[in-house]
């Protein structure tokens, strides 16, 4: 069974067909991810996947079971979204962030639990509980993106262009750091316009321009393909 079971999605905002009948699946432990440029409709997959957007035609399958409609139906199922620029709430500390992220849930000592770790994922964070998320720095606010979308206790991680605005280095880190979250058990979709080191952590890629598929294959191969490096990859 798969994680995800995505089958011939359209997305319409108005007159403009943003996803034209694309498909793919996701498997239980697997990294794949989206490639493509500017406007190709990479943020509407994440958004219709997490509920967000409405999508016109096509079906979702999460663990065999029809994708349930409302978002937070959605994230009861196991799925959760960090979505592109972080959306955090900037005027909470750190702290309520993660809290949010586990609203869904019940006890307080899992929570307690899960924050643990977050902090061994970003040790960081630990240390501006206190702060509000607003004056962290950009590397911090996606730490603390991708911490609050794991308190949820996802079993699928949607990341939309989680190194948009990182340094290099960072860019690195994080990467590591998907491969970690992946070695826990979680099934990951990423999501990068700048995307070799997605595509060298993926297990599977897919090139998206104009909302649909160009190519797919192993993330690898992908990253090595030079038509695709000059389109894509920056040369
Ligand atoms: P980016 O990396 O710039 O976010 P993307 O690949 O994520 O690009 P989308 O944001 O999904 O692309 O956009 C796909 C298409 O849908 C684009 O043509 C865009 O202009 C259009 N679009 C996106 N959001 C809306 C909206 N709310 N209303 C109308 N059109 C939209």
């Amino acid at each position: 069974m798969s994680a995800l079971r995505v089958e011939n999605l359209n997305v319409h905002y108005g007159t403009i067909h943003a996803v034209q009948g694309i498909s793919f699946s996701l498997e239980e432990r697997e990294i794949v991810s989206i490639v493509g440029s500017n406007g190709a409709g990479k943020s509407t997959v994440m958004w219709t996947l997490a509920g967000v957007v409405e999508r016109s035609g096509g079906s979702v399958e999460i663990f065999g079971e029809p994708l349930p409609a409302k978002p937070h139906e959605i994230v009861a199922r196991g799925l959760a979204l960090v979505p592109e620029r972080r959306r955090l709430f900037s005027a909470l500390t750190v702290s309520e962030n993660l809290i949010m992220g586990a609203y869904l849930r019940k006890t307080d000592a899992s929570v307690e639990e899960d924050m643990e770790r977050c902090f061994q994922l970003f040790p960081i964070l630990k240390q501006r509980l206190k702060q509000r998320s607003g004056t962290l720095s950009g590397g911090e606010q996606q730490m603390l993106a991708v911490s609050r979308a794991l308190m949820s206790k996802p079993k699928i991680l949607l990341l939309d262009e989680p190194s948009l605005g990182l340094a290099p280095l960072l860019v690195e880190t994080l990467m590591e750091t998907i491969l970690r979250i992946r070695s826990e058990g979680m099934t990951v979709l990423l999501v990068e316009q700048n995307a070799t080191q997605a595509l060298e952590i993926s297990d599977r890629g897919y090139i998206l321009e104009a909302g649909r598929f160009l190519k797919s294959g192993p993330g690898r191969e992908l990253a090595g393909d030079p038509e695709i490096r000059k389109a894509y990859l920056g040369g």
